[in-house]
């Protein structure tokens, strides 16, 4: 029969989903770890189940933190942080998305090297989830000198993402579109830095880069550290096709 979890006396269900963002339900049942049924208490089978008492709170699915750079393990070297996804668990997020793990230590930037970090990093989190937290990387950041097939091999041993453009050696825009393209073609999905610097080694990325570079995702287009103008914002706001990746805090 399996492990049965219920919740109920959900004060308000949120799906996710912008179609249809409040449910006429306030019990959920799990079984094994899996949610089978959601809706009011009195239709829902709670028999042999363990019950927890919500008392009228919101229940919601996890939330994704689209942009984190993650390390090895639930650790980051950057702000001497442990535990770091753990706590970011306690704001409700549930799975985490690499924009490039920039912050390793002696990060390699030869070309054998960054892939073989992209691809060992990609397995740490898939092998290993802090807290019950996905985390999806292996995310390698664009280095002059990458040819198509390093994006084939990429894509071949598992890696999905790219890191920020314009946090590694890449950045002009004609170079990181050529880059961004075999990317896509090999189903690597793209993300690019926009403002002022926010590490070392890293330079501004104005609408003029975003534009000519095409990535999949414009990262954190309204700042987070130091935002473009304004009028490159609405400019980029209006002019393209990308998902926004926007801050909040
Ligand atoms: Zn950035």
């Amino acid at each position: 029969m399996g492990e049965r979890l219920v919740i109920r006396n959900v004060g308000l269900m949120l799906s996710g989903r912008m179609e249809e963002p409040i449910l006429d339900a306030d019990c959920i049942l799990a079984v094994d770890g899996r949610i089978k049924a959601i809706g009011r208490a009195a239709d829902i089978d709670a028999e042999g189940a363990t019950v927890v008492d919500a008392q009228g709170v919101t229940l919601a699915p996890g939330l994704i933190d689209s942009h984190v750079h993650p390390v090895v393990g639930d650790y980051t070297p950057r702000q001497q942080q442990v535990n770091w996804i753990d706590s970011t668990l306690h704001g409700g997020v549930t799975t985490m998305i690499s924009a490039g793990e920039v912050h390793m230590p002696g990060r390699p930037k030869d070309i054998v090297g960054l892939k073989a970090m992209a691809i060992a990093a990609q397995r740490w989190y898939e092998n290993f989830r802090p807290s019950g937290v996905k985390v999806l990387a292996g995310a390698p950041v664009l280095e002059h000198g990458m040819v198509e097939q390093d994006f084939k091999d990429l894509a071949e041993a598992g890696v999905t993402l790219l890191g920020e453009v314009g946090l590694g050696s890449v950045k002009d825009g004609k170079t990181g579109r050529q880059m961004v393209d075999w990317a896509r073609k090999y189903g690597i999905q793209s993300t690019i830095h926009t403002g002022g610097p926010s590490i070392p080694g890293s330079g501004l990325v104005d609408a003029d880069m975003v534009l000519e570079t095409g990535t999949d995702v414009i990262g954190h287009i309204n700042g987070g550290h130091s935002a473009l103008p304004d009028d490159q914002i609405k400019c980029l706001c209006e002019s393209c096709r990308a998902g926004l990746e926007i801050v909040h805090n």
